[in-house]
């Protein structure tokens, strides 16, 4: 049950960016009462609603093995009368892209409101807060970070007041030239009150010298490298972009009102449009600035010649299946995955058995090819909550055993094909694969729908160093000993490929199984610290 508010707010009035002695400041962050909420209340029932992301990582955390976490969801909306509860319900379905803080502004032609806090977006927008969301525009935000204080500094949306007027900015990447950026900002008089990517896009857009806030935006977009998809806001308009490479999803959806102008959405996964009852129109293309205002909607190429790398692992875990992104349904995407390492990878089994619930729909996608049965032998408790194992260490160590448990008359006496979408450390493939067997299963072969992932991300993905990554310093035979599995097999790169395109012809980034990064990452040190050792 969620309590409410704690009744802990942070209260920071006009921080002026101005250093002693320099000129009016090109921009000024505004954070103001009581726009910044913090919540005590532990999230564990409401992220195991929500299944594999929450359940799953929350009751690992500080354990063995987490998953990989995406770091952002972002959604815009423009035309609506109640904006703040239109973003509300597209976050709450983005809830699986970070669970950490989440943020709402909205416009009414005339002024711009934020509020943002830590915890689910259940639990800092109430009623009584959204009330507070007033105008027909708002963009929203919800963040996965890992630190408690700099992680409400960083909440989004950040809302400023710059020599182009105010504006409100979320984003969902990572930017790999900071440092460079960062450097040269300073020199002309920016002082940063975050670590966020997206201040440095608003001094960008504030230190420009293009004529029109629109010109500013491009041009600020255009200096910048990585990933990022972004919405931002001005008292009248709403922009989203997409960074050259496509790497993290945007779409654009459309709530037809028979009244008037219909409302424009942007949500980084479709199925926020399915909450919202808005129809999927298309996605923003890499390298594409979008403007929505009361005339319409323009669009315009900031970048256009920068091959596309789409993050391939949005299909294999972050993203949603009943998301389309990239031009692909996710649940397809996952099926194929499942039906090639069928093709590649067969062994004789008795019954395929998804590792839940990330690994269900590769899972049935190699039951349909092999014609092996699928069962769910597996079954997660959905109501695990990270309080109840972070206390003991001695507790830690039964995470696996508390998510899970086999259902043993299925498991007893047969061999099975466990199906999961990605190892990282190898600890909970082992557990995983040990409870199999003390089952009574009489043989455990594990499949992964992706292939080894052996080097860290820099573009908005939260990965282990590069030491901790098993497939990084093992061979797939060392790995099979390590988890004690009587076979390993991953999907082929070309195999993973091949699944996630699906004709469309989508080009994707690949580099946390190749190392071959689609970017110069000149300043990884300032983009993740750990990556950054892994690379020495
Ligand atoms: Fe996605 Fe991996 Fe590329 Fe990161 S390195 S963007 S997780 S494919």
């Amino acid at each position: 049950m969620i309590e409410g508010v704690s009744g802990e707010e942070t209260r920071i009035t006009q921080i002026s960016n101005a250093r002693p002695g320099s000129p009016l400041p090109a921009a000024s962050f505004e954070v103001e009462e009581p726009q910044i909420l913090r919540f005590s209340t532990p999230a564990s029932e409401e992220c195991a609603r929500w299944g594999p992301r929450f359940a799953q990582d929350d009751n690992l955390r500080g354990a063995e093995d987490p998953k990989l976490r995406e770091h952002c969801g972002v959604v815009a909306i423009h035309g609506h009368p109640d904006a703040a509860r239109q973003a509300y319900l597209g976050l709450y379905a983005l809830q699986h892209r970070g669970q950490e803080s989440a943020g709402i502004a909205t416009a009414n032609g005339s002024s711009l409101s934020n509020i943002k806090g830590m915890g689910l977006v259940s639990e800092i927008f109430t009623d009584e807060v959204l009330d507070k969301l007033k105008g027909d525009m708002a963009i929203g935000h919800t963040r996965y970070s890992t630190t408690g204080d700099s992680a409400l500094l960083n909440a989004q949306p950040i809302r400023v007041e710059s020599t182009k007027g105010l504006i409100a900015i979320a984003h969902n990447g990572n930017l790999v030239n900071l440092g460079n950026l960062r450097a040269r900002l300073e020199r002309e008089g920016a002082f940063f009150q975050t670590t966020s990517d997206s201040e440095i896009i608003v001094q960008l857009i504030a230190h420009s010298r293009a004529g029109t806030l629109v010109d500013a935006i491009a041009d600020s977009l255009s200096q910048v490298d990585g990933a990022f998809s972004i919405v931002m806001m001005t008292r009248d308009r709403v922009f989203a972009a997409r960074d050259p490479r496509g790497f993290r999803p945007l779409s654009m959806g459309r709530i037809p009102n028979p009244d008037g102008p219909d409302t424009i959405v942007f949500a980084s996964e479709t199925c926020a449009f399915d909450l919202l009852r808005a129809r999927f129109e298309r996605d923003v293309e890499p390298g594409e600035l979008v403007m929505v205002t009361s005339d319409g909607v323009t669009s315009r190429r900031y970048s256009t010649g920068i091959p596309q790398s789409s993050c391939i692992f949005e299909h294999v875990y972050f993203a949603r299946p009943d998301s389309k992104i990239f031009n692909r349904w996710v649940q397809e995407s996952r099926e194929q995955m499942g039906r090639q390492l069928a093709r590649e990878s067969g062994v004789p089994a008795d019954l395929v058995v998804p590792v839940p619930d990330s690994g269900v729909t590769a899972a049935i996608g190699y039951a349909a090819e092999s014609g092996i049965p699928f069962r769910f032998g597996l079954i997660r408790n959905h109501y695990v909550g990270r309080t109840f194992i972070e206390p003991e260490q001695r507790v830690r160590d039964f995470g696996v055993k508390l998510k899970l448990n086999p259902v043993r008359n299925l498991l007893e006496g047969r061999r099975i094909i466990l199906i999961d979408d990605s190892i990282i450390r190898g600890t909970t493939s082992r557990k995983i694969v040990r409870m199999v067997r003390s089952a009574g299963a009489k043989e455990v072969h594990l499949r992964i729908s992706c292939p080894p992932t052996i080097s860290p991300c820099y573009y908005g993905v939260d990965t282990p160093r590069k030491s901790e990554l098993i497939a990084a310093n093992n061979s797939i035979e060392e790995i099979r000993r390590f988890i004690e599995a009587d076979s390993l097999a991953y999907l082929s790169l070309e195999g993973l490929e091949k699944a996630c395109d699906g004709g469309e012809g989508n080009r994707f980034c690949v580099a946390c199984y190749t190392g071959d990064y689609p970017t110069h990452w000149v300043d990884v040190e300032d983009i993740l610290p750990a990556a950054a050792e892994a690379v020495r």
